[in-house]
């Protein structure tokens, strides 16, 4: 499989030369499946927008989606994804609606009026909402697995396995605090367990994280001993803070390579950027 990342940024969509590196798109990640070349997209943050593009210019039209929550980051992108407005265009969007709610309400809140122009009703292509609450399946020939994100208001971490590679992705998911519906540490180091990739969340560095206790990420040293207790073989930092400009990534991956060293371990550590592209 191919993982590609079209936004890497948490919480707002941000722009500025300071962030030319990571880039300033929010939540977005494509999955191309490695035995027929089908495209998993999970989540639709602002990243969404430059995928859209991409996948007109492939003349692409069939997708399937899958979403870690709903908070606005990681679905403001859903009306800018152009295919919507296409009547050739097919999506099959997957999600539990015991865990935040019926997901077609849910996006089609995002074309509200007065928030939005364009209502939910203009949408033409074919969206088919399948209720999926089980905790694992099988989509595009990919295996998946889930696990409950320790996060406010809740959200699923996923787990994605093809021909014996596998990619696990934790964002806003806060390891030092277990929120309601949420798994310990050592569950998500179960979870993440041999993965030869894994994308979690690294908002904050330690001295910041006591004023954002609760709020609902990791700092990046928690993240990296998950990722050292797994026993990972990538790990790339994700869901990089609004304020946080290249070099302050920079640093934290600089850090965590010392500790990897320190610990003797040949983990590989690196910032996830909304150009990063993956080959497992
Ligand atoms: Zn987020
Ligand atoms: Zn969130």
């Amino acid at each position: 499989m191919i993982v590609r990342c079209w936004g890497a940024r948490g919480s707002i969509p941000v722009s500025g030369v300071e962030y030319r590196k990571y880039g300033g798109d929010t939540t977005c990640l494509e999955i191309r499946t490695g035995q027929n070349n089908e495209i998993l997209i999970v989540d639709a943050g602002s990243g969404t927008r430059r995928l859209a593009n991409h996948m007109l210019a492939e003349k692409r039209y069939e997708f399937s989606f899958l979403f870690t929550h709903v908070h606005w980051d990681h679905i403001l992108g859903f009306p800018f994804f152009k295919p919507i407005y296409l009547e050739q265009a097919r999506l099959n969007i997957y999600g539990c609606p015991n865990l935040q709610g019926d997901l077609e309400k849910l996006l089609a809140r995002t074309m509200d009026a007065p928030y939005f122009p364009v209502p939910y009703e203009v949408v033409r292509a074919r969206l088919e909402y399948r209720h999926d609450c089980s905790e694992s399946t099988i989509i595009d020939g990919i295996e998946i697995s889930s696990i409950p994100l320790s996060h406010p208001n809740m959200g699923v971490g996923y787990k994605f396995t093809e021909n014996g590679k596998t990619f696990v992705f934790l964002t806003d998911n806060e390891l030092e605090h277990v929120h309601r519906g949420g798994r310990s540490f050592d569950d998500y180091v179960e979870f993440a367990r041999g993965a030869d990739l894994l994308f979690h969340d690294s908002e904050y560095t330690p001295e910041e994280y006591p004023l954002r206790t609760t709020w609902g990420h990791s700092t990046y040293t928690t993240a990296l001993d998950l990722a050292l207790a797994a026993g990972v073989k990538r790990f790339g930092l994700f869901h990089h803070n609004q304020d946080r400009p290249d070099a302050g990534v920079d640093e934290m991956v600089a850090h965590c390579q010392s500790i990897i060293a320190e610990r003797g371990s040949n983990l590989d550590c690196f910032g996830v950027t909304q150009e990063t592209e993956i080959r497992l």
